[in-house]
């Protein structure tokens, strides 16, 4: 993996495709930063070898040019996180913008404009990425959360840099740890696949049964699994088209000596709401009128002991409603369980889709090894898929 620490950047002007995909409030305010802290230290390598910074990013999904998607928002915030006043421009292709790179100094940061002002950078159109080629000397993909999108600016461009592109250390990292959990693991390696449905995650099952010893099966998505072995559910939500599919899962990690742990009881509601009223029941026994919405006190127990000895852990989606406070008890404990495993020397990594607000929002991003910044980008490398963004480089 060729990454920026193989390079030194004196005097040259790195073009760098950043994720500043980030959320504003309604006064255009960044509510979270984190993936411009994320990016922070490809641009300080950078801006220390003596080199400049175009960082290009897209925001939001606008139709066109549209006030409210641009990146000007944002230049404060990226300016007060890098600790360099950062200069902005309203374009990102075409001879103004050339000129003003041209006068870019070492130790200059220049923002584009939303790349997504332009609809070739989604159709990945060759030209639009050969004019913004012609932003930097070197280019550096550090966009883990676009890394799955043959997209102008995070794919297309690399073919006009042969022998002058790089990973950005935010990119690295995130390959290096699913790696560590893919390929590199230390055994014995547990995945936990929570959230909603098997439909979503029914391709990184099948991928990851081939490298894991232990898989958890939480959220959701148990209820198909128990309704396909004969239990009964009661208003759960339930794939009844995918129940084949559940048994045909469960006999493939039979075969290949993988442990499935399903829970065995639930948190039940008689209403999809915070103030239901609630019971543990067994999980084959829920009745009509009550739905499963959180792994039950047995069920937590047994993953608590899974997860301890273990010593690899993949953990994506939520083991219940987390959303609603009554229901998020079960994800509270399996982050508690998964903190206590890497004190002791695990390896956990989070990510893939949701799963990081739950982490977030417990407090429990701090605790694990190492949170994944891309959601749909993640879940396509558990899937077993080459992303194109990674490819461009490599290749
Ligand atoms: P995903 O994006 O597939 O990881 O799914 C996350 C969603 O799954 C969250 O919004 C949870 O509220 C939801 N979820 C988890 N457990 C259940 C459950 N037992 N019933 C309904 N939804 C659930």
């Amino acid at each position: 993996m060729k990454t920026i620490n193989e390079y030194s950047f004196e005097n040259k002007k790195a073009l760098i495709r950043v994720d500043f995909n980030v959320p504003l409030d309604e006064k255009f305010k960044v509510t979270d930063t984190t993936r411009i802290e994320s990016a922070k230290p490809t641009i300080l390598k950078i801006l220390e070898d003596g080199g400049s910074c175009v960082l290009m990013s897209h925001l939001g999904r606008p139709k066109g040019v549209s006030p409210e998607f641009s990146l000007k928002h944002i230049v404060d915030s990226v300016s007060e996180i890098i600790g360099v006043k950062a200069k902005f421009i309203d374009d990102c292709v075409g001879e103004e913008v050339e000129k003003t790179v041209a006068n870019l100094e070492s130790g200059e940061v220049l923002l584009l404009e939303n790349l997504r002002f332009y609809d070739e950078e989604k159709n990945g159109d060759v030209d639009f990425a050969e004019q913004l080629s012609k932003l930097g000397d070197i280019y550096v993909n550090d966009a883990f959360g676009t890394a799955h999108r043959a997209h102008a600016s995070t794919t297309i461009i690399a073919q006009f840099f042969e022998g002058k592109k790089y990973f950005g250390n935010l990119l690295a990292k995130e390959i290096e740890s699913i790696d560590k959990v893919l390929n590199n693991s230390e055994k014995p390696v547990l995945a936990i696949l929570g959230g909603a449905k098997v439909s979503s995650k029914i391709t990184v099952i099948e991928n990851i049964l081939d490298k894991v010893d232990h898989l958890i099966i939480g959220g959701g998505m148990t209820f198909t699994f128990v309704k396909a072995q004969g239990g009964s559910v009661g208003d759960s939500i339930c794939e009844d088209d995918k129940m084949e599919l559940a048994l045909e899962i469960l006999k493939q990690a039979k075969a290949k000596n993988v442990e499935v742990h399903i829970p065995v009881d639930v948190i039940a509601a008689d209403d999809f709401n915070n103030d239901a009223n609630t019971k543990v029941l067994d999980v084959t026994q829920i009745p009509d009128g009550w739905q499963g919405l959180d792994a039950g006190p047995k069920s937590l127990a047994n993953f608590d002991e899974v997860v301890n000895k273990c010593k690899t852990i993949l953990w994506n989606g939520p083991l219940g409603v987390f959303e609603m406070e009554s229901f998020a008890k079960g994800t509270i404990a399996l982050g508690h369980s998964i903190d206590n495993a890497t004190k002791n020397g695990a390896f956990s990594l989070v990510g893939g889709g949701d799963s990081v607000a739950a982490v977030k929002q417990f407090g429990f991003a701090e605790k694990v090894s190492y949170v994944s910044t891309g959601g749909g980008a993640m879940l396509e490398m558990l899937e077993g898929k080459e992303l194109p963004g990674i490819e461009a480089i490599n290749n």
